[in-house]
């Protein structure tokens, strides 16, 4: 059992029917410091609990800047149920724009369960954990690759060994219509909020929404999909939108993916690459060559992918250094 005492408050009801917007309130340690989170609650008749949470990583804004506009213009009377919206969770990374809190170094999506009595990252898990996940049915939590990764916008779900509980989350992800919706297989699971979520039976989608910078295209695709989920749950009017996306025939192409099938580079150097974002890929085909910068005579190093099927991520940054993941290749489920 988790301790039910936190330091942590919310300067709202969750609970009551009603509009309100507010504050999740963070104190740190020994410092005499408190961080305020804003957080919004719409609740109106019978319907599930939906929690939707950006920039668990603070290099992250898609996420963000989606839920904020949610938040400003959804209009209570098309809820029904409850929707609990965090736009910028990790507020102290963020302010640092960086994936961690630099105060504990701790990424707070492998700081689950959490602890009261921890630093800062694991405070804010453990209520996370103890006051919202208990409320909710269904997280929607909106990711892109940051500083380090840039990803095809998609949504993603582990594997659940819960045959109803994985066909609830796969109709979720069908009805965001992400170009590509993918099942995860993730090998550093625990601590994760998704694990904490899924374990308790509740249905967890994980977006990346594209890289650390913001795109037009990226931005609207985020909002294509979390303004699908809100349809899902009945909690925003409208028929489902498609997002652009031309790289795709069409949208909810499924597929699987396996850490075994990230490619990481074999040396430091310059990554050259050869495939672009979501294109189609062969076994043994070559995704790009990473270059060398102080030896005129090395051949560059090649990054072939592991299996058939479309390369969902690249790095963010062309500099990359031995054990940095090039790629990973997803194929149809
Ligand atoms: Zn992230």
């Amino acid at each position: 059992m988790l301790p039910a005492w936190s330091p942590v408050h919310s300067t709202i009801d969750l609970d009551a029917p009603g509009k309100r917007f507010g504050k999740i309130v963070l104190p740190l340690p020994g410092l005499g410091e408190t961080v305020e989170i804003p957080i919004a609650v719409f609740a109106r008749g019978e319907g599930p609990t939906v929690l939707m949470t950006g920039a668990v990583h603070g290099d992250e804004y898609d996420g963000p800047i989606t839920l904020l506009r949610i938040a400003r213009s959804l209009e209570l009377d098309h809820v029904n149920g409850r929707l609990i919206i965090v736009p910028v969770l990790n507020q102290l990374a963020m302010r640092a724009g960086q994936r961690v809190a630099p105060i504990d170094r701790l990424d707070l999506n492998r700081s689950f369960p959490g602890d009261p009595e921890g630093r800062p990252s694991e405070i804010l898990a453990h209520w996370l954990a103890t006051r919202l996940v208990p409320i909710v049915d269904a997280v929607v939590d909106a990711h892109t690759g940051g500083s380090f990764t840039n990803w095809v916008p998609l949504a993603m779900m582990h594997p659940l060994a819960d045959a109803d509980q994985h066909r609830r989350t796969m109709t979720l992800i069908e009805a965001m219509r992400p170009p590509l919706g993918v099942v995860i297989d993730e090998s550093d699971k625990p601590g994760m909020f998704d694990t904490y979520v899924e374990r308790r039976g509740k249905i967890f989608v994980c977006c990346e929404f594209g890289g650390g910078t913001m795109t037009r295209r990226s931005l609207d695709v985020a909002g294509v999909c979390l303004r699908n989920a809100l349809r899902h749950f009945n909690m925003l009017p409208g028929e489902l939108e498609t997002p652009v996306w031309p790289e795709f025939d069409g949208p909810r192409i499924l597929q699987a993916a396996d850490l075994d099938w990230v490619v990481a580079s074999r040396r430091d150097g310059i990554y050259e690459p050869v495939v672009e974002l979501g294109q189609a890929v062969a076994k043994g085909q070559v995704l790009g060559y990473v270059h060398p910068i102080d030896d005129l005579e090395a051949e560059p190093a090649e990054a072939r992918a592991p299996i058939d099927g479309v390369l969902i991520f690249r790095p963010a940054s062309s500099r990359v250094e031995k054990g940095t993941r090039l790629g990973m290749i997803a194929r149809d489920l």
